[in-house]
């Protein structure tokens, strides 16, 4: 099993771990005096060290080496995705964590079913933060919301924009010849409407289309964010 990680505010010399990345240590984890753990305080470093106390609401960490993380992708990738129902959303965010975007817009857009609120939210980065954690990462990927289609997708500035469309008919751009940064747009589960793959358009996105085959929102969010990172370099 490799060390344990947790995120931090800051990192001192030693630093105490403490609130919701505290309570899973302790309560989960059962991390214990002498135990060596790598904290992140979201940036391209991470920090090993032994836990050298443990109360009942912090551990503490003696830092012993800084170190780079070498895991975190080069290329700059963001998520935009409908708000699904139920705990589909947490598994889109989960995913793309875990294959390196940076950033997942959350968004409603007309055929969305669904509600967010601040809870919803915020388990979202926590969701998103245990990916990252759990895939070796040393920065947790943002997860923000939009209540306006339109807002969300003039957000993101990427060189490559592009919105996977259900029912379109070819991908407008010439993917082998991806690079730079990336954005990735996917619906709802009841898809888009014309007016809003129009929007995209008018917004600079290209069309990407995945085949004659509908995916469900989460398949296609895990599929186009597959395919980018691959054509990008990333998962070799
Ligand atoms: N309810 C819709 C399907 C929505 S699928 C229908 O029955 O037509 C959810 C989202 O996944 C879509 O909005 C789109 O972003 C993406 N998606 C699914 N299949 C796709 C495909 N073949 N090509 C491109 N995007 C696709």
């Amino acid at each position: 099993m490799s060390e344990r990680r947790f995120f931090v505010d800051k990192i001192e010399p030693v630093t105490a771990v403490t609130g919701e990345e505290f309570r899973h240590a302790a309560g989960v984890l059962r991390v214990k005096k002498g135990d060596f753990v790598i904290l992140c305080d979201n940036t391209r470093f991470e920090y090993r060290g032994e836990v050298i106390s443990v109360d009942k609401v912090s551990f503490s960490v003696k830092i012993a080496e800084k170190r780079e993380n070498d895991r975190e992708a080069k290329a700059d990738v963001t998520l935009l995705c409908g708000y699904l129902k139920g705990d589909k959303t947490e598994y889109s965010v989960q995913k793309a964590a875990e294959l390196g975007v940076k950033r997942v817009v959350v968004f409603r857009s007309e055929h969305c079913a669904a509600y967010m609120n601040e809870n919803k939210l915020s388990r979202l980065n926590k969701v998103a933060a245990e990916a990252a954690k759990q895939c070796g990462r040393s920065v947790a990927p943002q997860v923000v919301y939009f209540d306006d289609f339109a807002a969300a997708l003039s957000s993101v500035n990427a060189e490559n924009k592009l919105f996977a469309c259900e029912f379109a008919s070819e991908t407008t751009r010439d993917m082998s010849r991806l690079s730079g940064s990336a954005a990735v747009v996917v619906g709802p589960e009841g898809g888009f409407t014309e007016a809003e793959a129009r929007r995209a358009r008018e917004l600079g996105y290209d069309t990407l289309y995945l085949g004659r085959r509908i995916l469900r929102a989460d398949t296609a969010a895990v599929t186009a964010l597959s395919v980018v990172m691959w054509l990008l370099g990333e998962l070799k």
